[in-house]
């Protein structure tokens, strides 16, 4: 390769060209493969021996190396009967605005290096404040996804609700069911466990709001300064939705910062049929939302949204010698002066893109086909008496477990975990487990818009299949 093809390479472009055609047909096979295609420890020794060349190899060799022996393997996200974790289906037209947003590779940081960019990132901002019930003052920003939208908004929590000096007095409140990345994101900005308090949730996995309450007391009492609760909309093991006029009202009282986690469940903002659900949540000071999960994005987008941008603002502005020509008069804010990144690409666009092309209405039809999915699921699990309900269908999340009356706790726990096992290596689903209330359960999450009726009650009877035949030889091994 010579030297003046280093940043223009115009094979790059027949390759791109070749590359699309040959992703868009391989694609076409997608259900008829398994849900997750492992990489054994054969294929993972391989790769740790490719080593970086000294010299060039041909980019044609590369590329197809790289679909064959990279790419492929893992997890099927965008198959329609991934039911594990949040899946994560996205829409190609999120997938074109991808390749746009990378072919162009704006610098999406401030706003004089991608004006038009920026102005659309803004305005979508504001639109989904909008869906969220916040007024003008509202504002916020693309970053990449649920754990860094928690950690943005609860910096400037921090910072709007303790002064420097009180700040290692400073609690924060979550429930069991709060997403991991919340304490992460306050561990990183110096608030440790031991000034997190996680508050037992009720029979519906919501904050139990009488043991919130004695909590802030308990540490106001102790001369500890409560400053915020996060309440979830959507919590990931079970959809459930905490009690956010209620949480509101004492925040109100105690003078805390609300903060809704709604990386899966804001999404139901854009539903007709469901967004009362989520009645409160404009009462809150901020809020996360994950594009790529229930917005059928590719990864990573999420949102951060804050009722009063004045607060990011304040988290995050920065004006070093070199970045002085990049400011801008009061309209027009810089991201880099909402947000931890400075270079960053304009996330935003794709998402524009999607919903320019579908419409705010296909989009709320398309999230409300998630709910009726695990409908689906749940009336054929109920024709099965052995299985139990732990948590009915909510917000396109359903938990169950097989209860055979003569297992022990235990028994049932591997019973569950083995029929998981089973499904994932067929490849016919994925339906994976958690534990609720101490019990090892299964979960189906469901949000594929393509997904059909047919799916989800053949994964049931395929689960069905499966424990018919593992309990009878458990039962056997105990005798
Ligand atoms: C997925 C999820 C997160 C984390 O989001 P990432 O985009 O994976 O970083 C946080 N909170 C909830 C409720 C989630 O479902």
């Amino acid at each position: 390769m010579e030297m003046h093809e280093i940043v223009l390479n115009t094979q790059s472009e027949r390759v791109a060209v070749e590359f699309i055609k040959k992703f868009c047909s391989e694609k076409q096979e997608l259900y008829d493969q398994k849900i997750l295609n492992d990489a054994d420890k054969n294929q993972i020794a391989k790769l740790k021996h490719m080593n970086i060349p000294e010299e060039g190899r041909s980019i044609d060799t590369v590329v197809n190396e790289m679909m064959e022996d990279i790419y492929q393997y893992g997890c099927h996200t965008n198959h329609t009967r991934f039911l594990g974790f949040i899946p994560g289906p996205a829409s190609e037209v999120s997938w074109l605005g991808d390749i746009m947003t990378s072919a162009y590779n704006l610098h999406a940081g401030s706003f004089m290096n991608c004006p038009a960019a920026s102005c659309i990132e803004q305005e979508l901002i504001q639109w989904l404040c909008e869906q969220a019930g916040y007024t003008n003052e509202a504002g916020g920003l693309f970053v990449s996804g649920g754990s860094m939208a928690n950690m943005t908004a609860l910096c400037a929590a921090r910072d709007k609700m303790l002064t420097e000096e009180r700040q290692h007095l400073g609690v924060a409140y979550v429930s069991d069911q709060t997403h991991s990345s919340v304490a992460k994101g306050l561990r990183i900005i110096g608030i440790p466990n031991t000034r997190l308090r996680k508050i037992p949730t009720d029979m519906n996995f919501r904050m139990d709001m009488k043991q919130l309450e004695c909590a802030i007391q308990a540490d106001i009492a102790a001369g500890l300064v409560p400053f915020t609760v996060i309440a979830s909309v959507g919590s990931t093991n079970t959809g459930s939705i905490d009690p956010l006029e209620e949480i509101a009202l004492l925040c109100n009282q105690y003078n805390l910062w609300m903060h809704v986690d709604g990386a899966f469940g804001a999404s139901v903002l854009l539903t007709k049929k469901y967004k009362h659900l989520l009645k409160g949540i404009e009462l809150s000071d901020s809020i996360s939302w994950d594009a790529h999960k229930w917005l059928f994005q590719t990864y990573g987008c999420g949102m951060v949204l804050v009722k009063d941008k004045a607060n990011l603002v304040n988290s995050y502005h920065t004006n070093p010698e070199y970045l002085k020509d990049l400011e801008t008069d009061g309209d027009c804010i810089n991201p880099y002066d909402i947000g931890m990144e400075l270079t960053r690409p304009a996330r935003g666009l794709k998402l524009w893109l999607t919903l320019q092309v579908l419409g705010s209405d296909r989009m709320g039809a398309a999230i409300e086909h998630g709910f009726q999915l695990v409908e689906w699921a749940e009336d054929e699990l109920k024709k099965n008496s052995e299985i139990e309900i732990i948590s009915p269908a909510q917000l396109a999340i359903i938990n169950f477990r097989y209860a055979p009356q003569t297992f022990t706790e235990d028994q049932k726990d591997e019973l569950n975990l083995k029929i998981s096992k089973k499904m994932i290596d067929d490849g016919y689903a994925g339906v994976f487990t958690t534990v609720l209330n101490g019990k090892k359960v299964l979960r189906i999450c469901a949000i594929h818009p393509e997904a059909t009726e047919y799916d989800m009650r053949s994964t049931v009877q395929r689960l069905n299949q499966y424990f018919n035949e593992i309990y009878p030889v458990m039962k056997a091994e105990l005798v």
